[in-house]
């Protein structure tokens, strides 16, 4: 059984797994969606949006992280909560990625798959991720 999981641990990070099938809960704010290795993934909207790979997100990130401990927020505009978050679309881009469309008017955002399968939340992947660090 280890050596099953090891086995498909490195089939990930080696093949390109795409998602076979999207899920959009908007119930519990998540989006699920099921790997081409029949992984099957938890991907929160706050934690998808926060984790916007496009350059304005990580610009903002880079300052937020620069200014930490600062009292000033410089920056404006609203900053998404859990709550009011919400995906508006969801949408292929090209062969490799997935596009999202949030209720704050953001849409730069570019979710390459191996990325994507990266953000996994689900308890096996954290466990993984914890692991993989000793
Ligand atoms: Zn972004
Ligand atoms: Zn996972």
């Amino acid at each position: 059984m280890h050596n099953d999981f090891l086995s498909r641990l490195k089939a990930t990070q080696e093949k390109n797994v795409e998602p076979v099938d999207v899920e959009v809960n908007v119930e519990a704010s998540e989006i699920r969606i099921t790997w081409s290795d029949g992984h099957q993934g938890i991907y929160p909207f706050i934690h998808l949006r926060k984790s916007c790979p496009c350059a304005e997100c990580r610009e903002i990130r880079h300052q937020n992280q620069a200014k930490k401990g600062g009292g000033l927020r410089i920056l404006s505009g609203p900053v998404p909560t859990a709550q009011n978050l919400a995906l508006v679309d969801l949408f292929p881009v090209g062969r490799y990625a997935l596009g999202m469309h949030w209720n704050d008017g953001h849409q730069t955002g570019i979710y390459p798959f191996d990325f994507l399968r990266s953000l996994c939340t689900c308890p096996s992947c954290q466990g993984t991720k914890r692991e993989g660090k000793s």
